[in-house]
Formats: structure tokens, C-alpha cells, sequence
């Protein structure tokens, strides 16, 4: 399946969006503008130059300072955007040429800017979780639509529905409500590719909050009655998922019903 022309275009439209999402991520739970003023930085106000707003590239440039005052850039500008490009490449080689691909890599963009937000600030914007039901409604149904295929769009709303559920239910243990808004839409995600992506996505999100959890706990770091964030384990379970679930059912299936 060699598909080099597609997964270059990607990865470069990657590297692009990476750079708003630095963006979204810092304006967003400040409740600034994403468009007004352009990128400045924060130190000394002096705008960006354009060579400089080259993603990756623009910060090895400047070798992590600001050409004007020498504050330092953290690392984690140049390092969404390697990390957005790589996701945005993996997603490209899951799902090919298909009419899924856009609405896959729309919800990584998502993922990366809600789970560092998360990371941040301990929420899950509205302002980015709310709007995302309506963009993957509109990016999904209406070829499933045109195609009389309504088996992945029911099972989707079936799983938003069973996810939302677990997570009210968790919620009066102490889940947020962030994460209770969140849960239908990865639910929505998961059940289009099928149920063992649901299951896998839930579990793998569990076990990697309650993972890091106990270790942030073993380290000291966190203490038994502070919050963590559980939104980027619930994202990174979702992706986990969608890169698994396919080959986890079939090996789960030869299990049960061994075929030659
Ligand atoms: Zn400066």
C-alpha cells in the first residue's frame, strides 16, 4: 500500500495545522481571539516573522529564542507540530483515499489541543468539544447517507450513547464534566469503526489514566485526593483504538473461531 504522494501532503498539512493548534492551545482557555493579533511574542509584544512562523524549522532557526528580546520558546511549540504531523501521517496510512480520512484527522486536531488544554488547565473547552459534534456529523453522514449505509452512523450513535452513560455514571465518583461531554463524541468515533474499537478505546483509556495516576502517586508528585486530568488518556485510548482495534478483534476472533 505504498502511499507516499498522500501520507508527504498530509504530513505537511500536519505541520501546518500543528502551528494553529499551538494557538488554539494557548488562546483558547484565555478566551482570546485565534485570528487577532497575529503571533507575537508574549515577552517583549515584537510580531513573529514569517520565516520565524515556519513550523519546526522556525524554531530551530531561532534556536528556542525570541529574535527580538532572547526570552526562550519553549520546546513544546516545535513539538505539537512534529507530533501533530506524525499523528496526522498515522491516521493518513489507517484510513487511505477515503471520505473517513478528513473527519479522522479532524478529530486528532482535536485530541491534541483538548488533551494539552486539559494538561494545562485542567478543562475541556466548550468552546472546542461543543462545536466538534456538528463538524463530525457533517464530515460522516452524508456519504453513509447517500450510500444507504446506516449501519455505521447508528452503531456510532449507539456507542455515544453507552460511553456517555459509563462516564455520568463515573462522574459521581469524581469524572469531570468535561469528560462527560467528551465520552459521546469519542463513542460516536469508535462505534462508526465498530464495537471492539468502543471496548478497546474505553479500557485502554482507563488503564492508562489509572497507570499514570498510580505513578504520579508513587512519584509524590500527585497526593490521593489531587485531580489529575483524565482527558488525554480518554483521547489517547480513543486513538489507541482506532489504530488497534482492527487487528485486536481479528487475532481475538482467531481465538475463538481459529481459521486456517
Ligand atoms: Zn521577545
Amino acid at each position: 500500500m505504498p502511499q507516499y504522494p498522500l501520507l508527504c501532503v498530509i504530513g505537511l498539512l500536519g505541520l501546518a495545522i500543528g502551528s494553529f493548534l499551538n494557538v488554539v492551545i494557548h488562546r483558547v482557555p484565555r478566551d482570546e481571539s485565534l485570528v487577532r493579533p497575529g503571533s507575537h511574542c508574549p515577552e517583549c509584544g515584537h510580531a513573529v516573522r514569517a520565516r520565524h512562523n515556519v513550523p519546526v524549522l522556525g524554531w530551530l532557526l531561532l534556536r528556542g529564542r525570541c529574535a527580538d528580546c532572547g526570552t526562550r520558546i519553549s520546546a513544546r511549540y516545535p513539538l505539537v507540530e512534529a507530533g501533530t504531523a506524525a499523528l496526522f501521517v498515522a491516521v493518513a496510512a489507517r484510513f487511505g483515499w477515503s471520505w473517513e480520512l478528513p473527519a479522522y484527522l479532524y478529530l486528532a486536531a482535536v485530541a491534541i489541543a483538548l488533551a494539552l488544554i486539559d494538561l494545562d488547565v485542567m478543562r475541556l473547552p466548550d468552546k472546542i468539544v461543543l462545536p466538534s459534534y456538528g463538524v463530525a456529523a457533517a464530515l460522516l453522514l452524508p456519504v453513509s447517507l447517500a450510500e444507504g449505509d446506516l449501519a455505521a452512523p447508528l452503531r456510532g450513535l449507539a456507542a455515544a450513547a453507552v460511553l456517555y452513560v459509563l462516564y455520568r455514571v463515573l462522574g459521581t465518583w469524581g469524572m469531570g464534566g468535561g469528560d462527560v461531554k467528551l465520552a459521546p463524541l469519542l463513542g460516536f468515533y469508535l462505534g462508526w469503526l465498530g464495537w471492539s474499537a468502543v471496548a478497546i478505546g474505553a479500557f485502554a483509556g482507563f488503564l492508562l489514566g489509572g497507570l499514570a495516576g498510580g505513578l504520579l502517586l508513587a512519584l509524590r508528585v500527585a497526593g490521593r485526593k489531587s485531580r489529575i486530568p483524565f482527558g488525554p488518556y480518554m483521547l489517547a485510548g480513543a486513538f489507541l483504538a482506532v489504530f488497534a482495534a482492527a487487528p485486536v478483534a481479528d487475532w481475538y476472533l482467531n481465538l475463538l473461531v481459529p481459521t486456517a
